[in-house]
C-alpha cells in the first residue's frame, strides 16, 4: 500500500520530535529542522544543508513541504490587493488575498474548496462544497503569503475571510491556529488573528473554550431578523438569531476585546433603515463594531449593493446609537479580491499573470 507524504507543515513541533524519535534520531534534532520550516521559510529539501544527513533521508523519503504553488497572481489598479490563485495537489484551487496597508500586510484565507453554507449572495456559496482544506492547506497559505512580501512588509493579520467556513471546518481550523500562533514558530498573535463565520453556535463556542476568546471573532450577520436573515443564509434555520446572539453574549471576550459583525447590504433585501434599527437592538448590550460591505455582484446572482446614500443612511443609525460601524471599501473590487469571493466566478482582470 502506497502512502502518501506525510506535511511536514501539519506538525506542531512535538509532534515532529516525536516523529524524529519514530525514525531513531534525537527529537534536538528537531530543532534546526523547525527553524528552516518556519524562520527561513525553505521550499526545498535542498535548502536544508545542516540536517543530520540520516534525517534529511528520512525527510526526502517519506515527507513533504507541500509548498502551494501559484496558479494565477493579480494585482488590484490601486496597488493594495493581491490575489493568488494556489494550486493544492489533487488539482483543486482556491484563492489567498494580501492587503497591504502601510507595510502591514493582511492574508485572507480560504478554509474550504467551495462553500456547503448556500448564501445566496456568496459566490463560494452558490458553488457548494468541493472539499475541506487540510491544516497545512491552510498554513501554506500564509507561508506563500510571507514568502511574496516586499522588503520592509511584515504580515501582521490573517483572517479566514476567504473561500469557506472555518467552523465548518473546525478540526483543521483549530489546527491551523495553533500552528500560526505557535511563538517558535510562524507566531502572529492570536489577537491579529480573525475567524468569520455564518454562526455555527456549536463550533463558535468550542473556538472560544479552545483560544480562552483570544482569537478575533467576526460574525457574518446581515439580518436582524430570522425572516430577512433566513432567506439570504439557510444556516439560520438551524441556528436561528436569538440562538446566535446568545452565543455571542455568552462568548468569553476578553477585556477591551469586540466581536466583529459583518454586515452585507444586499440591495431591497436588508439595507432599509428600519432593518438597521432592528440591528440595533439585536447588538444591544454586546461589545462589537459593524463593518457594513455593499454586495459585491456575482456572476450568478441578480442580487447587487445599495446606492452610497442608502449605505450612510444605514451607517448613520447606527452612529447614532453608538455603535461603532465602518463601510469597508470594498479595496480590490477590480480583481474580485475582496475577501468571500470566488475567483472561479467572479470576474478576472488581466493585470498580472504567471505559471507556477
Ligand atoms: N464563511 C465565512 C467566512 C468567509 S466569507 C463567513 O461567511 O463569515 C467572508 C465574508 O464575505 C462574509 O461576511 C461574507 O458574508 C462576505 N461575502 C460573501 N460574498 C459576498 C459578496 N458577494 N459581497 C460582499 N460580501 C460577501
Ligand atoms: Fe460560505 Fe461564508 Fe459564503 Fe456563506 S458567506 S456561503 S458561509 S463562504
Amino acid at each position: 500500500m502506497r502512502h502518501e507524504p506525510l506535511n511536514l507543515y501539519s506538525l506542531t513541533r512535538a509532534e515532529l520530535q516525536q516523529q524524529l524519535v519514530d525514525w531513531d534520531i534525537k527529537p534536538l534534532h528537531a530543532e534546526r529542522l523547525w527553524k528552516y520550516l518556519y524562520i527561513d521559510l525553505v521550499s526545498s529539501f535542498d535548502d536544508m544543508p545542516e540536517l543530520l544527513p540520516r534525517l534529511a533521508q528520512q525527510l526526502r523519503a517519506h515527507t513533504t513541504l507541500g509548498v502551494l504553488p501559484t496558479a494565477l497572481e493579480t494585482a488590484s489598479s490601486d496597488g493594495f490587493t493581491r490575489k493568488y490563485l494556489l494550486s493544492l495537489p489533487d488539482r483543486a484551487r482556491i484563492e489567498t488575498v494580501l492587503m497591504r496597508f502601510t507595510g502591514r500586510v493582511t492574508a485572507c484565507v480560504s478554509s474550504q474548496v467551495g462553500c456547503a453554507m448556500g448564501c445566496v449572495f456568496c459566490a463560494s456559496g452558490v458553488a457548494g462544497l468541493t472539499r475541506h482544506l487540510g491544516p497545512e492547506e491552510i498554513v501554506g497559505q500564509v507561508l506563500r503569503a510571507r514568502a511574496v512580501l516586499d522588503p520592509g512588509e511584515h504580515l501582521r493579520n490573517v483572517v479566514y475571510m476567504g473561500m469557506g467556513e472555518p467552523l465548518h471546518n473546525y478540526a483543521a481550523t483549530k489546527r491551523s491556529l495553533e500552528l500560526l500562533t505557535h511563538r517558535e514558530g510562524i507566531a502572529i498573535s492570536p489577537r491579529y488573528i480573525t475567524v468569520s463565520t455564518s454562526g455555527l453556535v456549536p463550533e463558535i463556542m468550542r473556538l472560544g473554550e479552545d483560544f480562552g476568546g483570544h482569537i478575533g471573532l467576526a460574525i457574518s450577520l446581515h439580518a436582524a431578523d430570522d425572516a430577512t436573515r433566513g432567506a439570504l443564509m439557510p444556516i439560520n434555520k438551524k441556528y436561528p438569531l436569538e440562538t446566535l446572539v446568545a452565543a455571542l453574549h455568552r462568548y468569553p471576550l476578553p477585556k477591551r476585546r469586540r466581536i466583529t459583525i459583518e454586515y452585507t447590504l444586499v440591495l431591497g433585501k436588508n439595507d432599509d433603515t428600519s432593518e438597521a434599527h432592528k440591528l440595533v437592538r439585536v447588538l444591544r448590550g454586546l461589545p462589537v463594531k459593524v463593518n457594513l460591505i455593499p454586495m459585491n455582484p456575482i456572476e450568478t446572482s441578480t442580487l447587487g449593493p445599495p446606492e452610497p446614500r442608502r449605505v450612510l443612511a444605514f451607517q448613520r443609525v447606527l452612529y447614532e446609537a453608538g455603535i461603532a460601524c465602518f463601510v469597508r471599501r470594498q479595496r480590490g473590487d477590480d480583481v474580485s479580491a475582496a475577501c468571500g469571493q470566488l475567483a472561479m466566478i467572479g470576474k478576472k482582470p488581466k493585470v498580472r499573470t504567471h505559471r507556477a
